[in-house]
């Protein structure tokens, strides 16, 4: 029964999509195990179009061909690769090695494709080499060793799947004589050894080795010359067991492609390094943006949590710049407002405010800073825990007494880190008590809260400035739900206590703290997303770039990708190689990205002292990003790699 059995077979290919060239019409043939097949004919006949459908790197257009008595015309792409693998041990005449493998590592190529990597086969695969003479060359890169010696490892690497036929192009075409008589001595080796050999030439004196010249002309056999029966064949079962030829994922094989993909990267270190760095900076962009966005957020909720929650802040319009009262004493607020205003239902508590600037004097210190006057609840609004000694009582309160609490700033300014709780300095020439130190606040816009001393409210009008009237008070009430409500009422009162009408609403101005607050979120809520949005755009610009680069490879890699489809690659294995290197690329950028954005973090909040907090999920997020970056930007040109038939990738120069 015949190994091999073409019947009509027909192959047309259109130049420029148009011109039909016609390489095969109707090519019929049967092959006998243990035949030496020279295919001859001149330049143009169809020879390597045929070997190469022969071999299922290329498909007919037409007609039948019997594997062992398997139709294999209708089968898939996938099992195609699994036959080629299995049953198919390719020369070619420029060789083929991989130039970055060595010797014996292109040998063992096709057992990563046929999953049998192990430490066995590789001891098969150093046999092999020793029966051909290269057992001191393993190490060897194919540059390294002469023609010669290359087409002989691509011939130990044709045999170390023991294919059931070996098919050569032109195997001696870029040889010398010499060296060609060496391929050829090894050829009838094998063929007397029971090995099935098909091969193209166009030099008579090379088919002169075979037992068989087919010769064509026009895609068509003109002549077909058999010399000689086939001394010994190897028994071929009736029917081929094609299951070995699937295939399934194993760990081995992700090793290899780890290793190959690293040495793709460092055997390309500028293009590795180009786009490390695209992805580098994109990610490094996300985490410091990232950083700086939840800094602005932690650093104004801090200023706020110094504010207090359910404020409303309780003005005269006149002091705003609205309505202008005058000297209106309708337009001021006094003590009977406050008893007012603090009796109201929902109110928590009611806090005045009088302030000016003032000369504090601590001994040879001096500092101008501002005097705020209000009530022992300021304390407890604030749910300030005073650094040192205590804030001022509602007794000390209304008695006017001299007392003052200084801010952390006043308090260094002054007495550098002695501890001033129970000192006399002198404000505006007026002996005060210091009975304590407030903790640190922080800035409130434009405002240093730290700078600032803080007294009775009764004593800062008396004895301070000279008012009779109280700025501004801050109201905090019960609950959110209720602000309102209570905003309402206190204007309500105030109208009533001030004798004003209905339509003097607007002589009091109320601001809510709280909303205030929340559109300050929401605004740094934006910034940050816009901060992310930047850092998204320069990660995607990394990501094309990555593309691009991949894109390249791909083309640079065209012809490797057709060696290892017929070295029996499936799709999935292209596509795999591809992805765990840009993967690997992407991965690698990322790290380097997120380190690189934790110091411009430190660099940012150590020089500029900008608050900015890097959070673990904003590294990971990164992190993932760059990953994901590498496969969905790797993904398409490994797949359109993967898609091509391992004929026109063998033909890519
Ligand atoms: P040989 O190996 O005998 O020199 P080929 O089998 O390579 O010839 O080619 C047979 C014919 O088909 C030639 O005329 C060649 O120009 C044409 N041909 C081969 N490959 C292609 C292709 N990919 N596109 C167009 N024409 C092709
Ligand atoms: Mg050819």
């Amino acid at each position: 029964m015949a190994l091999i059995s073409l019947k009509e077979i027909h192959k047309t290919y259109y130049i420029g999509g148009k011109i039909p060239v016609h390489a095969l019409q109707g090519i019929s043939l049967d092959i006998e195990p243990g035949e030496f097949v020279a295919i001859m004919g001149h330049s143009g006949s169809g020879k390597s179009t045929l070997l190469a459908i022969l071999g299922l790197l290329d498909k007919a257009d037409s007609g039948e061909y019997k594997l062992v008595d398997n139709e294999i015309g209708q089968m898939s792409e996938k099992e195609y690769a699994g036959l080629r693998s299995r049953f198919f041990g390719f020369v070619f005449q420029t060789f083929n090695l991989l130039p970055k493998l060595n010797v014996t590592n292109n040998v063992m190529l096709p057992f990563i494709y046929s999953g049998e990597d192990s430490t066995e086969k590789r001891k098969e695969a150093l046999e092999i080499l020793k029966q051909i003479g290269l057992g001191e060359r393993l190490h060897h890169r194919p540059n390294e060793i002469s023609g010669g010696q290359q087409q002989r490892v691509a011939l130990a690497r044709a045999l170390s799947n023991k294919p059931l036929v070996i098919l050569a192009d032109e195997p001696t075409g870029n040889l010398d004589s010499k060296s060609s008589h060496e391929i050829m001595e090894i050829f009838k080796r094998l063929n007397e050894a029971g090995n099935t050999i098909i091969m193209v030439t166009h030099e008579p004196d090379i088919a002169g080795w075979a037992s068989r010249v087919l010769t064509l002309n026009d895609g068509q056999i003109v002549n077909d010359e058999k010399r000689e029966r086939p001394k010994v064949a190897k028994a071929v079962k009736n029917k081929l067991d094609l299951s070995g030829t699937k295939r399934r994922f194993t760990f081995g094989g992700l090793k290899n492609y780890c290793y190959e993909a690293y040495l793709s990267i460092i055997n390309n270190k500028l293009r590795s390094v180009l786009s490390i760095l695209g992805v580098m900076v994109g990610v490094a962009a996300v985490v410091a943006m990232l950083a700086l966005g939840t800094g602005a957020k932690r650093n104004m909720e801090d200023a706020f949590s110094s504010l207090g929650t359910n404020v409303l802040m309780v003005r005269t319009a006149s002091r705003s710049g609205g309505i202008s009262l005058g000297s209106d004493a309708a337009a001021r607020f006094n003590f009977a407002d406050y008893a007012a205003l603090s009796g109201l239902e929902s109110v928590e508590y009611v806090i005045p405010y009088v302030s000016g600037r003032a000369q504090a004097v601590f001994q040879n210190k001096n500092w101008n800073t501002s005097v705020t006057g209000t009530s022992a609840d300021y304390a407890l609004m604030k749910k300030s825990e005073l650094e040192y000694g205590h804030f001022f009582t509602k007794a000390e309160d209304t008695t006017r007494v001299k007392v003052a609490v200084l801010g952390q700033t006043v308090a260094t300014e002054l007495f550098g880190d002695a501890n001033p709780d129970g000192r006399f300095i002198k404000i505006n020439r007026i002996n005060f008590n210091v009975i304590g130190v407030l903790p640190e606040q922080g800035a409130m816009g434009w405002r240093n809260l730290d700078d600032q001393i803080f007294v009775p409210v009764k004593t800062a009008m008396d004895r301070l400035m000279g008012k009779d009237y109280i700025d501004y008070f801050e109201v905090q009430v019960d609950k959110l739900g209720d602000m309102d409500a209570v905003s309402e009422n206190l204007v309500t009162e105030l109208l009533r206590t001030h004798r004003l009408n209905e339509s003097d609403r607007q002589s009091f101005e109320i601001t809510n703290m709280a909303e205030i607050q929340a559109a300050a979120s929401s605004m740094i809520t934006t910034l940050a997303y816009l901060l992310g949005s930047v850092a998204a755009v320069s990660l995607l610009v990394g990501g094309i770039g990555i593309m691009n680069i991949m894109l390249v490879m791909v083309m640079e890699r065209t012809h490797e990708i057709g060696l290892r489809k017929a070295l029996g690659a499936q799709r999935g294995d292209i596509l795999t190689q591809f992805l765990v290197e840009s993967v690997l690329i992407c991965s690698f950028g990322g790290i380097v990205g997120i380190l690189l954005g934790i110091g411009i973090f430190w660099l940012l909040s150590t020089i500029a002292q900008w608050v900015i907090f890097i959070s673990p999920s904003s590294i990971i997020l990164a992190f993932t990003f760059s990953v994901v970056i590498g496969i969905v930007f790797g993904m398409w040109p490994a797949w359109r790699a993967s898609k091509l038939l391992p004929i026109v990738a063998l033909r890519y120069e």
